[in-house]
């Protein structure tokens, strides 16, 4: 077989003796919500079946409970639940037969969301909704032999193999660290004992599935707690489940519950996989590294550095179905690539809802959302090239629409042309490569530079006009507010005005959060370089010292600008940024000194600077800058010209709602409208 020519590693299959894994991808596994839904396995079959045709080796399914108290979700302990699991695995198999299907046993311990959860020691973890029940000699049985029999049903149902997650603050993990693991008896004490129960689950479960069942541990191979596992007890760890019998090791990263970004936006891509790599060459069996990997670029070097033998990318999948296949065929620059917002995945998973993607609102609606040829074929006007005039120009083109796009800007992108100048938003740029490429692909017609209007559309007679004009930035009504000090947010970002030394910035939305980022914002950008993100979030990949990070103390350098970021609500600010995110804003920006201040009433500006009430006292702000990051209004002119006009026309992102507006809501709306015209 001769190599890939430009990805020859990546599509090396690999051989675990009994059976072949045709390339070096896998789909990590996520929960999406699907487990539990009404007809979800028809839908989880879909899903993971649509993964299948677009090229990646093997699939690992969400977590799945081993038992009840193991986490409230659809559990696998009996015949009949396994029975449900034949509808995926089918699916799968029957999508292509060379690709592999594992399930992930999760056991929650502690973090399982049910009173009747358990652990090692009754330690209730700091994002835990319950405090555990103290497992006793007999209840450690039980959980074991659970987990084998859970096992022993997935192969029933027809998987390739199980992956046990033994990582992230589940009840594997909390056996490991004396954090959480404060028993006197044979499960607890020194590191021989804590380790004890992973290694006796592999080898139960090996005993229960036979030698030719794919059996994968996930290993935190680097905790980010402090008083975390040493590099030794990792060392110790994994070589004790590779003699218990496991075919692949898998490396995880950080617990749920650790003050540490590992996959979100601002994470370097592939950041961590040289901790993999160390652990590869004290290992026989192949491993699997993750995080930030959503470009087939980026596992090819992962690859040829030598840090593992496969790669993992569980988000890149949501936003992208077809990756692989994409990269196998050389086109990947039209890969919707994963810009780890978390926004529809994590953020979703936390709240409890069901999972999609920003970027790919048919992730986890295969069945339901569907692009199919159109019928009848129409003329359409989309004016604004933000991303729910992309969403709706390229879904109603690929439908087979013929499409003329507008913007009055140079370039494609709305707000996206602010948003990935943000450092940290980097990955931005790609969503706009990705929808350029579209453009080509379904022949869209592309007029930029163009502003319209109704009477310049009602000339060009289209059968209906698609009005995606976005925003306006709100402005408050309020004295000075023409004071030259007041600076819009559009031209702080683009940095068409200067900004001063004492920054007040007027609101706390996701923009004005932004805002402050790039005002505190010196030197290049940690998303960029793993060194400056190492150093931020105080991580020493070198020595590995316990979980990464004990006694490492992030160094973040204060922003050379006063800056104050303020709202009128009382509340903590930054209370609506994403759920898994928000966290990560916070914590940047008040290390670099950022001053957060709520319950403010703006009074006026002028020369001397802001002057507010704080909480009911007076207060003024004497800074040289004020910049507006007041929310947003929809931009509706041009619709109101249209209607008034006779001319068939319909409204979507922005322009049709401004308030709560996101990315995620734009494409989703205008992707749905466009797959029904
Ligand atoms: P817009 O993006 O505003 O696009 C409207 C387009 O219409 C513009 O290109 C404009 O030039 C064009 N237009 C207007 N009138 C006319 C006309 N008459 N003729 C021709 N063209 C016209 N959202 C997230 O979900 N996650 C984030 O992390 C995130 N970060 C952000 C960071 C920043 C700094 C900013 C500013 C926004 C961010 N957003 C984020 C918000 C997100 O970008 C918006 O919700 C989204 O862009 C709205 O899409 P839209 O297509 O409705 O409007
Ligand atoms: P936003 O999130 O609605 O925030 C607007 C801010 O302005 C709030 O702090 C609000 O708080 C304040 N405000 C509202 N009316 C005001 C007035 N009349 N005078 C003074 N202050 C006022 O909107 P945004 O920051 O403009 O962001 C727009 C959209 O983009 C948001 O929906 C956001 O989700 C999205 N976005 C998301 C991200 C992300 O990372 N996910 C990043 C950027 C943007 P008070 O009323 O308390 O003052
Ligand atoms: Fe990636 Fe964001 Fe989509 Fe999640 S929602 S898969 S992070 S692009």
């Amino acid at each position: 077989m001769t190599a890939h020519p430009r990805y020859p590693l990546l599509f090396t299959p690999l051989d675990l003796g009994f059976t072949r894994l045709k390339n070096r991808v896998l789909m990590g596994s996520m929960h999406t919500g699907l487990e539990e839904a009404e007809n979800g396995f028809e839908r989880m079959a879909e899903y993971f079946a649509e993964r299948a045709r677009g090229g990646v080796g093997m699939i690992i399914t969400g977590g799945i409970p081993p038992n009840r108290e193991a986490g409230s979700g659809a559990k696998l302990s009996t015949p009949e639940e396994a029975q449900q699991h034949r509808l995926i695995t089918e699916a799968v198999h029957a999508a292509d037969p060379d690709v592999k299907i594992c399930m992930q046993i999760l056991h929650s311990g502690a973090l399982a969301r049910t009173p009747d959860c358990v652990a090692p020691s009754a330690i209730k973890s700091r994002i835990g909704g319950y405090k555990p029940r103290e497992l006793d000699e007999a209840g450690i049985e039980k959980q074991i032999a659970d987990f084998a029999n859970c096992a022993a049903l997935a192969r029933q149902a027809g998987y390739d193999g199980v992956e046990i997650i033994g990582s992230a603050g589940y009840l594997i993990s909390t056996f490991l660290v004396e954090k959480t693991n404060q028993r006197t008896d044979r499960w607890g004490g020194p590191f021989e004992n804590r380790m004890r129960f992973p290694v006796e689950i592999i080898r139960r479960v090996r005993e229960a599935v036979g030698p030719d069942f794919i059996v994968i541990f996930r290993i935190a191979a680097m905790d980010m707690l402090e008083g975390g596992m040493s590099w030794e007890e990792i060392l110790l760890l994994a070589g004790a489940v590779q003699a218990a019998g496991v075919n692949i090791v898998s490396t995880h990263f950080c617990w749920h519950e650790a003050p540490v970004p590992t996959i979100a936006t601002m994470v370097p891509r592939a950041a961590f996989t040289q901790v993999t790599g160390r652990l590869r060459e004290a290992l026989t069996v192949p491993l699997i590294t993750s995080n930030r990997i959503n470009m087939p670029e980026v596992a090819e070097a992962v690859l040829a550095r030598g840090d593992a033998d496969l790669i993992s990318m569980a988000r890149p999948m949501l936003a992208d179905s077809q990756l692989v296949l994409k990269a196998l065929q050389g086109r990947e620059d039209e890969i919707n690539t994963c810009i780890a917002c978390n926004q529809a995945c994590l953020d979703h998973t936390f709240g409890r809802k069901e999972v999609s993607c920003l970027v790919n609102p048919r992730a986890c609606h295969e069945t339901t959302l569907k692009y199919l040829p159109t019928p009848a074929a129409k003329r359409l006007a989309v004016v604004g090239a933000g991303p729910a005039g992309l969403a709706y120009a390229t879904v109603a083109a690929e439908r087979g629409h013929r499409v003329t796009l507008f913007d009055a800007a140079t370039e494609i992108g709305g707000q996206f042309n602010l948003a990935r100048r943000i450092p940290g938003k980097e990955e931005f740029n790609e969503t706009l490569r990705y929808y350029r490429r579209m453009i080509e692909v379904h022949g869209i017609e592309l007029r930029l530079g163009t502003r319209v209007d109704a009477k310049m559309l009602g000339a060009l007679g289209f059968d209906e006009v698609v009005v995606a004009t976005g925003i306006e930035p709100r402005r408050p009504e309020l004295p000075g507010i023409d004071h030259p000090k007041v600076v819009g947010y559009i031209d702080a970002i683009l940095g068409r005005k200067p900004i001063g030394s004492r920054v007040a910035i007027m609101g706390a939305g996701g923009i004005g959060f932004d805002v402050a980022e790039l005002v505190s914002h010196a030197g290049p950008s940690g998303a960029l370089d793993v060194e400056v993100f190492a150093r931020e979030w105080g991580i020493d990949f070198k020595n590995h010292p316990r979980g990464g990070v004990t006694g490492v103390t992030p160094q973040v350098a204060a922003a050379e600008r006063s800056i104050w970021l303020m709202q009128r609500k009382a509340d903590a600010l930054g209370r609506n940024l994403g759920r898994t995110t928000g966290w990560t804003h916070r914590m940047v920006l008040s290390r670099r000194g950022v001053n957060m201040v709520s319950g403010v009433e703006y009074l006026k500006i002028d020369d001397a600077g802001l002057h507010t009430l704080v909480n009911n006292e007076p207060r003024l702000f004497e800074v040289d800058t004020v910049i507006v990051c007041a929310g947003q209004l929809p931009l509706r002119g041009l619709y109101d010209e249209l209607q008034a006009a006779g001319i068939r026309s319909s409204l979507v992102g922005g322009a049709f709602e401004a308030s709560e507006l996101d990315a995620k809501r734009a494409i989703d709306q205008a992707s749905r409208l466009a797959a029904a015209v």
